[in-house]
């Protein structure tokens, strides 16, 4: 599924591509994924060109020269590739071509239709749309802080996996980058939120920050052509060192990394060197 790394190292490809091309044509061949399709027909995106793209948590926003955006969230299973027009014909599950000035074309795939394209409106300052406004702090930003998880965990009873996975809280960690944090931090997952001392708060957040640097740097190692944008096998799945581990002793205390059910989901963690 993709995370945060995975979007970023969309964004990232798709910055060398989208900015400065006009939407010439929209060809949508099924009715919806996790949300309806069809409008891109009558949006008025031919002409529209692309001024940039930002990520917020694991969503893109693709700035449009009209003050408008695509938002884009890829779901379990999304894909996205920029090809050149008509070399390819069209795979399976691709749902939705732009064809963009200078002979490209954005096909967005999707096997799963969990995944998202829509133009939404970004207001205020930051320039968010209201179909975002409810997310949490971004996990890279100065703003995610051993202080601030400390002073949003107080009186909460959620174990810290859930905690740190709430997008209200902070945007973009989910299942594999959760287990991750907790393990470098030394954290069981099911620890209640309001047990966290400011001190482990930070190392929490700390470390965090560098696992998904660390991913965004492998995931963007993983693309090679330009032209073929593909979020969903970043080379960071070799470095996991807890995620999907359970059964196999811990490179740290050597205890076996076992599982737990946390909130509906397994989750693995070393119940040697995790408090
Ligand atoms: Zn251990």
């Amino acid at each position: 599924m993709p995370e945060l790394p995975e979007a970023e190292t969309i964004r990232k490809a798709l910055e060398q591509i989208l900015p400065g091309r006009r939407i010439e044509n929209v060809e949508v061949f099924s009715p919806a994924m996790r949300e309806p399709l069809t409008p891109l027909l009558s949006a008025g995106l031919p002409g529209r060109t692309f001024t940039g793209i930002r990520r917020r948590g694991r969503y893109l926003l693709a700035d449009l020269d009209d003050g408008r955006a695509a938002l884009m969230h890829f779901g379990m299973s999304g894909v996205v590739r920029v090809e050149e027009t008509g070399k390819y014909p069209r795979r399976k599950h691709e749902h939705l071509f732009l064809h963009l000035s200078g002979g490209l074309t954005y096909k967005f795939e999707c096997t799963r239709r969990f995944s998202i394209f829509k133009i939404c409106t970004p207001t205020g300052r930051e320039r968010i749309p209201q179909e975002l406004a409810h997310l949490g702090t971004e996990p890279l930003s100065d703003a995610f802080c051993g202080k601030m998880l400390f002073a949003l965990s107080r009186d909460r009873k959620t174990p810290v996996k859930n905690f740190i996975m709430d997008n209200r809280i902070v945007t973009g960690i989910g299942n594999i980058y959760a287990t991750e944090t907790l393990y470098a931090a030394r954290i069981s997952p099911q620890r209640c939120a309001g047990t966290l001392t400011e001190k482990e708060c930070a190392r929490i957040t700390g470390e965090a920050k560098t696992i998904l640097q660390r991913a965004i740097e492998a995931g963007g190692s993983s693309i090679s052509d330009f032209l073929h944008v593909d979020g969903t096998e970043g080379k960071f799945a070799q470095e996991l060192s807890a995620y999907g581990k359970c059964g196999t002793p811990c490179p740290r205390c050597g205890e076996i990394f076992s599982t737990v059910k946390i909130g509906g989901r397994s989750s693995c963690f070393c119940p040697g060197c995790q408090k």
